[in-house]
């Protein structure tokens, strides 16, 4: 066996002492009883290397004070250094300059593929496959792994029901249940069955909690949710991460009822690690310390690492306030010696469960570098969760798929011809410019197209961090898409949001098609109403007027890599699209937040014409419902049977028929309604789903079993509980069409 402790590369005297010791906690305390107090609070610390190791100090602000850091065993990891040499380089510093040699730890942002880009995680919710969401994620840790990095700061769990915030692009959408799904496959795939092999990475459940409930959508805002919010939609994806066997949380910007998710005990200790057991450890968000000051509660870094630490945020991810502060807290006796203790444990711990310890240059081989990344295998994992990620919102008369020998097809739109934006935001590994556009996808299949821009989507260079001028006005390419449209039998729009106008910071108070594109849509459709609308998004948008006007809707969302050939797939007919939507579609932005699983009103309907719950203006009804997704195949269902004489496992059957002529997948999706209970509960919950392929004409039974843990819910108290009664239940193929029955419970 190998040498199974520090020491084993450490310039320790002890050595020998330890090296027998195979348990891990045995192994993290031989380790503790070593460190200085200066190296424990080292080890909860965090800085970002967003540098270029070019010689022997590294070129940035602070640099040389984070290189002698290093040096001095004050740094538990790393963010934002990629590549074998640089992690290498830095590794080395560490284990062979510092007392200890403790390695680090290398995280990144890893959300949707590392190189390779799989589409933006809610797109990929889109497809509610379980096993592809899976393999996606462990596609982007052979590659980030192949390039050093151990740890990213992904799976984002947080339901997110505003489509005006930017980051609903980083999650799975608005619903508990699928969202907790989601988020336990991501966690599974980064993680892989063994955390010490050399391609899994540590997974991290992020931003615990609340952060997605921003008031109006605006990222980093207030927020102001009540317990049953907090219990029953926030808490349980990040308790499914925990089952999953995540080893790391990441806390959140946000105030959560007065006190910062940063220093909330109730949150961290009392939550995350008393009640789910949760024995790995709690990295803040980039600066969320520091930020407790703008907050107004605390004020001073010192004041900041009292209270973040003794809350139980672990590690401080860029704040510079543990490594500032924590000692002279301890020696004042603000913060104790356990809770260092505990919280170093937390992070040694991790850092055996990835073999560091043992070889801390795993992650260091440029032959996997060289061989692992961008490779065959996974652009085709990527084409894949591409195609499954794409929902077909309308196609009337059959419109779609188009034939491989239809003549003369107009490609309108500067998204058509983007190889960056459909990369979609927060791929801060990859590299700009590699998504095969839809232009390139469609040269693939016919020549009989001619491509005109019309218009741009925002003006000038954007980039994660510029700011996006999305006032694009220039009209000047109408006349030419205009021309071109007029004598197409077809014209396929790339319409949509450029890739930066999602993810973090990027809220938007207009759900349309931004710039000049809804007049460029109008103008064309003037002349040509055999339009395809393919649509390029980060949220959902309120296309009402696409939706009333255009024969097909593709969501296409920001597919990542492939795009091209994923929606040149399905506009041809070689993929039949399956996906369905994890976000509820608003018909108008002043709709948001708008979402299926809401609470019933004392005034649900149009009972009483005037005082009743509703606009005066919109419909209160979405334009798509959550779930709603079409197929080039119909399918029916019939025949729902409930049986539930065991009430622990009440079954649902329902048998669905392929009624088409091609074959193709459907999602059938169950939904519970608890009519009465001790805490008012949702008009609908899914709480079931099953994907299945079904050929022309077949037909198939399925069953789903519903037991304590899907009809249960939380009290006030955070109390789990089930309650006998009577409960309506609908499975269909989205959440407002399908058969409906009951049951008692
Ligand atoms: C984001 C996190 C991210 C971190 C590190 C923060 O701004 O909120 O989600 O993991 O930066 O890049």
């Amino acid at each position: 066996t190998c040498l199974l402790s520090v020491f084993a590369f450490a310039n320790m005297v002890q050595a020998q002492a330890y090296s027998s010791v195979t348990n891990i906690d045995k192994r993290v305390d031989s380790v503790l009883k070593l460190m200085t107090l200066t190296e424990k609070v080292g080890q909860m610390n965090q800085y970002n290397g967003f540098w270029e190791i070019t010689g022997p100090v590294p070129k940035e602000g602070n640099a040389k004070m984070k290189y002698e850091h290093l040096k001095m065993g004050l740094v538990g990891a790393v963010l934002n250094v990629q590549g074998s040499v640089n992690v290498r380089k830095l590794q080395e510093i560490v284990v062979k300059e510092s007392r200890l040699g403790i390695p680090l730890m290398f995280g990144f942002d890893v959300i949707h593929g590392h190189k390779t880009l799989s589409p933006i995680p809610l797109a990929e919710a889109a497809s509610w496959d379980l096993k592809a969401i899976e393999k996606s994620a462990r596609v982007a840790a052979i590659e980030a792994s192949a390039l050093g990095i151990n740890w990213t700061f992904a799976p984002m769990v947080d339901i997110a029901r505003d489509a005006r915030w930017g980051r609903v692009m980083e999650g799975a959408g608005e619903d508990v249940y699928l969202g907790s799904k989601i988020g336990a496959a991501r966690v599974k795939g980064f993680q892989g069955d063994d955390l010490a092999a050399n391609n899994t990475i540590v997974a991290c459940a992020k931003h615990f909690a609340g952060y997605a409930f921003a008031e109006g959508g605006r990222d980093y805002n207030t927020v102001d949710v009540g317990t049953s919010t907090l219990y029953n939609v926030i808490f349980p994806p990040f308790q499914a991460t925990v089952d999953a066997g995540v080893r790391t949380f990441m806390n959140s910007f946000n105030v959560l009822n007065g006190i910062p998710a940063t220093a909330n005990k109730f949150l961290q200790r009392d939550i995350l690690k008393d009640k789910w057991k949760f024995n790995g450890f709690v990295v803040s968000d980039w600066g969320s310390g520091g930020e407790m000051i703008d907050h107004g509660y605390a004020k001073d870094l010192k004041q900041v690492a009292e209270l973040a630490a003794n809350a139980g945020s672990d590690m401080d991810m860029e704040s510079y306030a543990y490594v500032g502060h924590l000692q002279k807290l301890v020696e004042e006796g603000k913060v104790s010696m356990a809770v260092i203790d505990d919280a170093v444990k937390r992070i040694l711990r991790v850092k055996f469960e990835l073999g560091l310890f043992d070889d801390p240059y795993k992650y260091c081989s440029a032959e996997r570098e060289k061989t692992m990344v961008f490779n065959a295998e996974n652009q085709a994992a990527a084409l894949d969760m591409a195609k499954k990620s794409i929902v077909l919102l309308k196609n009337d008369n059959n419109l779609l798929p188009l034939s491989k020998t239809q003549k003369n097809i107009a490609v309108i739109g500067a998204l058509a011809n983007d190889k960056n934006s459909p990369l979609g935001s927060w791929r801060i590994g990859s590299d700009d410019n590699t998504a095969i556009s839809v232009v390139e996808g469609l040269k693939q299949y016919t020549s009989n197209f001619t491509y005109a821009k019309g218009a741009d989507v925002v003006i000038g260079k954007t980039s994660f961090i510029e700011e996006l001028n999305i006032n694009e006005k220039d009209t000047s390419g109408f006349a030419e898409a205009i021309a071109l449209a007029k004598k197409s039998s077809v014209v396929v729009m790339v319409l949509g949001e450029h890739g930066f106008q999602s993810g973090e910071g990027r809220s938007r108070s207009k759900l349309d098609l931004p710039g000049v594109q809804q007049q460029l849509l109008e103008a064309v459709y003037k002349v040509n109403k055999n339009i395809v609308l393919v649509l390029m998004n980060g949220r959902p948008l309120a296309i009402t007027w696409a939706d009333e006007h255009l024969p097909a809707i593709v969501e296409a969302w920001q597919l990542g890599t492939q795009t091209g050939n994923a929606v040149a797939q399905v506009l041809f007919g070689d993929y039949n699209p399956s996906g369905k939507l994890p976000m509820t579609f608003p018909r108008s932005v002043g709709q948001e937040p708008l979402y299926y699983s809401h609470y019933s009103t004392g005034r649900p309907g149009p009972k009483d014409l005037v005082f009743w719950s509703h606009y005066m203006d919109e419909s209160y009804k979405p334009l798509y419902p959550f779930g709603y997704g079409l197929s080039y195949a119909k399918f029916a269902y019939s025949n729902l049977a409930v049986n539930d004489a065991d009430k622990a496992n009440i079954k649902v059957s329902v048998t669905i028929t392929n009624t088409s002529k091609v074959a193709g997948e459907e999602v059938a999706q169950l939904y519970i309604h608890d009519k009465f209970a001790s805490v008012v509960r949702p008009v609908k919950e899914l709480k079931g789903f099953e994907k299945l392929m079904l050929k022309a004409g077949e037909s198939k039974t399925i069953t789903f079993t519903l037991t304590n843990k899907e009809l249960g819910f939380y009290n006030n108290d955070g109390v789990f509980l089930v309650e006998p009664g009577e409960f309506e239940v609908m499975v269909g193929t989205n959440c407002s069409e399908g058969l409906s029955s009951s049951f008692v419970l």
